[in-house]
C-alpha cells in the first residue's frame, strides 16, 4: 500500500509518499509560493536519488497536487507508474477541538467538523481544508482521506488539566480551554520510548519534550496525555524561537494602552517577535544563538538560560502532576541536535536521580539512552517522525 502524506499550510505544502511494505519514504517534497509564483522542491528517494528543484506555476493548492502527482509519477522523477498506484492520503490537521480524539476518515460530516474548529486555528485549519479539496479534485472521490490532528492525542487530558479559571460559561459556549498541540510527534516518541525501555507503554510514565522552533511538553501516564504546555492556540508554554509562551495576560493591556498597539498588532509581537529572539535581539534560531553566545553575547545567554529553566520547570511540575516519572524524551530540531541544551536542561533533574552519559549525549540523529545505566529516570533521544505515524494512522483507518 501506497500512502501519501500532505501537510498543507496557507502558501505551502509539503508531501512524502510511502510504500507501507517496509514503510519506505519512495519521494518526498516542498511547494512553495502557491497563489503568487510557485517553486517546486521534490526529491526521488526510491532508487537513484534525483532532485527537481525550480520555479514552477502553483496559482492554487489544487495545481500543486497537480503538480506533484504529475513528478511521482514522471519519467525521471517518479516512483509509481500512475495516480493508481496511490491507495490513500493522510492529511495533517491543526485543530480537531473536542471532536476529534484520533485520526478519522475524512467524510461530509468530518469536513463539516473540521470547518468548525476554524475559529480555534484560524490561520492553519482553512490551509488543510484547501489541501483536503485539493487531493479529492485531483484525486477524485474513490481515494480515501485520512485526517491526522495534532490535538487529537492531548484529549484524553482531565478536565482539571484543560480546563481555564475564567468563567465556566467561555468553556460550555466557546469551548475556550487548553487543546495542546505536536500531538502526533509526542504520541510517537512516547510509542518509541516505550519499545526502548522494553516495557508496555501502560505502565510508564514519560514526558515528551519537543523542542524545535516551537516547542512543546507533554505528560503521557500509561501512554495518555495528562497535560502538556500549549493551550488553545500554540503560544503559551514554552518561550520559543518567536512566541512568548506564558506571560501575564495584563502585560497585553500595559503594552497596548502605552504604544496605541491594537489586539491584532499585540500578538503579533507575542508570535513572531517574542521568545529567545526578542530576549536575545539576534535570531529565533538555536543554531546562532549557541554561536553568540560562546562569543560572550549576555543577553543571548539569558534567552538560552530562559529557556533551559522554562522546560526544566515545566517538565519538573508533570514529575509533579504524574506523581513520578519513568523516562524524559527530547525530541524536534533542538531536542535531537543540541546536545549542550540536553545537558543544561538536565542538570536541573539531578533530584529525581538522572545522572546524563556524557559520551552518549554527543551522538545525533539515532534513538539513544543518554542516561548512565544507574540512572533513576531514563532520559532519551527520539528523532520524531510526524509524517510516518500520519501514514501508520492512515494505512490502519484505511484498512
Ligand atoms: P519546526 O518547529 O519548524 O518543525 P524543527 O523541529 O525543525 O522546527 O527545529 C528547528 C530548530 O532546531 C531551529 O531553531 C534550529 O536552530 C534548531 N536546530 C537544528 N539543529 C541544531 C543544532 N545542531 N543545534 C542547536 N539547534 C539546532
Amino acid at each position: 500500500m501506497n500512502i501519501l502524506v500532505i501537510n498543507a499550510g496557507s502558501s505551502s505544502l509539503k508531501y512524502q509518499l510511502f510504500s507501507m511494505e517496509n514503510e519506505e519514504v519512495l519521494a518526498k517534497g516542498l511547494c512553495e509560493r502557491i497563489g503568487i509564483d510557485g517553486h517546486l522542491k521534490h526529491t526521488k528517494l526510491k532508487g537513484e536519488k534525483k532532485v527537481f528543484d525550480e520555479d514552477v506555476s502553483l496559482p492554487t493548492h489544487a495545481e500543486a497536487i497537480s503538480t506533484v502527482i504529475e513528478k511521482l509519477t514522471s519519467a525521471d522523477f517518479g516512483v509509481v507508474s500512475s495516480m493508481k498506484e496511490i491507495n490513500a492520503v493522510g492529511h495533517r490537521v491543526v485543530h480537531g477541538g473536542e471532536s476529534f480524539s484520533a485520526s478519522t476518515l475524512i467524510t461530509d460530516d468530518v469536513m463539516k467538523a473540521i470547518e468548525d474548529c476554524i475559529p480555534l486555528a484560524p490561520l492553519h485549519n482553512p490551509a488543510n481544508i484547501t489541501g483536503i479539496n485539493a487531493c479529492k479534485s485531483v484525486m477524485g472521490a474513490d481515494v480515501p482521506q485520512v485526517a491526522v490532528f495534532d490535538t487529537a492525542f492531548h484529549q484524553t487530558m482531565p478536565a482539571k488539566a484543560f480546563t481555564y479559571a475564567i468563567p465556566y460559561e467561555f468553556y460550555e459556549n466557546d469551548k475556550i480551554r487548553r487543546y495542546g498541540f505536536h500531538g502526533t510527534s509526542h504520541k510517537y516518541v512516547a510509542s518509541r520510548a516505550a519499545a526502548m525501555m522494553g516495557k508496555p507503554i501502560e505502565e510508564l510514565k514519560l514526558i515528551s519534550c519537543h523542542m524545535g522552533n516551537g516547542s512543546s511538553i507533554a505528560a503521557i501516564s500509561g501512554g495518555k496525555c495528562v497535560d502538556t504546555s500549549m493551550g488553545l492556540t500554540p503560544l503559551p508554554g514554552l518561550p520559543m524561537g518567536t512566541r512568548a509562551g506564558d506571560i501575564d495576560s495584563a502585560v497585553l493591556e500595559f503594552i497596548m494602552n502605552k504604544y496605541g498597539f491594537s489586539i491584532s498588532e499585540m500578538l503579533n509581537i507575542l508570535n513572531k517577535k517574542s521568545g529567545v529572539l526578542g530576549v536575545s535581539g539576534v535570531s529565533s534560531d538555536f543554531r546562532d544563538l549557541d554561536e553568540a553566545a560562546d562569543a560572550g553575547n549576555s543577553r543571548v545567554a539569558l534567552a538560552l538560560d530562559m529557556f533551559d529553566y522554562w522546560v526544566a520547570k515545566v517538565a519538573g511540575s508533570y514529575a509533579a502532576a504524574m506523581n513520578g516519572v519513568d523516562g524524559i524524551i527530547f525530541t524536534a530540531g533542538v531536542g535531537e541536535n543540541s546536545a549542550s541544551m540536553r545537558s543544561s536542561i538536565c542538570e536541573y533533574f539531578t533530584y529525581l536521580g538522572c545522572t546524563v552519559d556524557a559520551e552518549a549525549n554527543k551522538k545525533r540523529g539515532e534513538e539513544i539512552f543518554i542516561s548512565t545505566p544507574d540512572s533513576k529516570v531514563k532520559l532519551m533521544v527520539i528523532p520524531t517522525n510526524e509524517e510516518l505515524m500520519i501514514a501508520r494512522d492512515t494505512k490502519t483507518i484505511v484498512e
